[in-house]
């Protein structure tokens, strides 16, 4: 058994934790990791998410993690103006935003969607004939849909429930699966729990009528039945004329051909994205998986948005990508950041919320190429790099500024310097 310098047991069996009270599971972490009394008391002030609520959120919970929302200015979506509340810790990400969207707010982005279909796999194996099986299935589409629907008699009275089924033959490693799609309308909701629950329902049946074995029944992330458009045009004397232009269109045509571009030309417009998903208390990781497997359909990992110049010459951009979030389920209705954050931006439906966030991320992603063809990514970022910095280094107060300032005066953004220019202050 490890034991610490103070002696005491270091076990993570701990027995019952998650039948403690967030203080009493905080008391015994802080034993664990010798946690003096102020880091301990940091953790205890959960701010304003109420204790109670936290503890019901998520298991064995001790602490908050929080995390600076911020406002994106200047956005029109389709014609309407709105303050985005982005939730990220990451620096220049609002500014970011902020700025694609004032060099195109006069006609600001267009929008639309696919749907807001989800799909649900159902996995059958050892199916003696699976051909056959499939035919079987689709026959039986009405009964389906009337197992669907009945578990789900709130979604369908507001407009959804199933829609379809498809059933595909896949060939794999452990022979030929039967693996049927339930497309289920889930209205305002992300839908994860409502098509998860349709799946396991119609699974039994599925076997029956397929003569098989059954496996999972789960949502699939990638919701290509959800498709989040958004589109929108940068004057060429906003942008700053051809070279900018074509600096920019470079940096598209990198990106679509090169995955390894490709990951960071769209992980730049996820910190977009999943920032406004997490403001509103919706699913990161459900449409980052979307969003990075719709990006490898063809096969092959390419960039999300596309740029191109307009018979004007002007830059036209777009995006499209499965956006599953919803306004009801998960901590969207519960968490009271994430109603004000709903709030501020005053969707009254997913698919407004989901419109929205396309636009985002495209802002986003304008501003990266932006500046990566033209001063480079860094310079926007020293300034708040250098603010961190100064903080890593010990800064409190007016001292931040000051040492980040001395820092991007000397062109070295670095812990070691920051802390020599922060005892100069301090007359050390
Ligand atoms: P939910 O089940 O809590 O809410 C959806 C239900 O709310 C519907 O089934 C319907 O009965 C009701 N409802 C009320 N008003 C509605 C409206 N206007 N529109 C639609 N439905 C309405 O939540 P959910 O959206 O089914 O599930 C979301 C949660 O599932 C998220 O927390 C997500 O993290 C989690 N989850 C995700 C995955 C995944 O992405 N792979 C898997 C499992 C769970």
């Amino acid at each position: 058994m490890q034991t610490t310098g103070h002696g005491h047991n270091r076990s993570s069996r701990i027995g019952g934790f998650h039948r403690k009270s967030p203080a009493e599971r905080l008391d015994l972490v802080a034993a664990f990791a010798d946690l003096d009394a102020a880091t301990r008391a940091h953790l205890a002030d959960m701010g304003n998410l109420l204790v109670p609520l936290a503890d019901k959120l998520i298991e064995n919970v001790v602490a908050t993690m929080n995390v600076p929302i911020g406002i994106a200015t200047n956005m029109k979506v389709d014609g309407e103006d709105v303050l985005v509340p982005m939730a990220t810790e990451e620096s220049s990400v609002v500014a970011a935003v902020c700025n694609a969207a004032r060099q195109t707010y006069e006609t600001g982005f267009t929008t639309s969607m696919s749907g807001t279909l989800m799909i649900a796999q159902v996995q059958a194996v050892n199916v003696p004939d699976p051909f056959a099986a499939r035919l079987r299935l689709l026959e039986r589409r009405d009964d389906i849909k009337a197992i669907c629907d009945d578990c789900d008699p709130l979604l369908v009275k507001l407009g959804g429930g199933f829609r379809d089924i498809e059933v595909r033959i896949l060939d794999t490693s452990s022979g030929p699966m039967l693996v049927s799609h339930l497309i289920v309308d889930t209205r305002d909701a992300m839908g994860a729990n409502a098509v998860n629950t349709m799946a396991e329902k119609i699974a039994p049946h599925i076997a029956t009528w397929s003569g098989g074995r059954v496996y999972l029944r789960i949502l699939s992330n990638l919701a290509d039945r959800r498709l989040a458009r958004a589109h929108a045009t940068w004057k060429l004397a906003e942008i700053g004329g051809t070279d900018v232009r074509d600096g920019i269109l470079s940096a598209y045509h990198f990106a679509a051909a090169d995955p390894y571009r490709a990951a960071t030309h769209n992980k730049g417009i996820m910190n977009g994205v999943s920032a406004v998903v997490l403001a509103t208390g919706n699913d990161t990781r459900a449409v980052e998986a979307g969003a990075h497997a719709y990006a490898a359909r063809s096969g092959r990992y390419t960039s999300l948005t596309h740029y191109e110049v307009t018979a004007s010459g002007d830059l036209s951009a777009s995006i499209e990508l499965p956006m599953a979030v919803g306004l009801i389920g998960g901590a969207t209705k519960i968490h009271p950041t994430a109603q004000a954050c709903l709030k501020i931006l005053g969707v009254r439906t997913a698919e407004r919320l989901a419109r929205i966030i396309a636009a985002v991320g495209l802002a986003q992603n304008f501003s990266a190429l932006k500046a990566l063809a033209t001063v480079g990514i860094q310079k926007g970022h020293m300034d708040l790099h250098a603010q961190n910095i100064a903080m890593m280094a010990g800064a409190v107060g007016d001292e931040v500024d000051a040492v980040a300032r001395a820092l991007v005066a000397k062109g070295t953004v670095r812990i070691d310097v920051a802390e020599t220019v922060l005892a100069g202050l301090r007359g050390g």
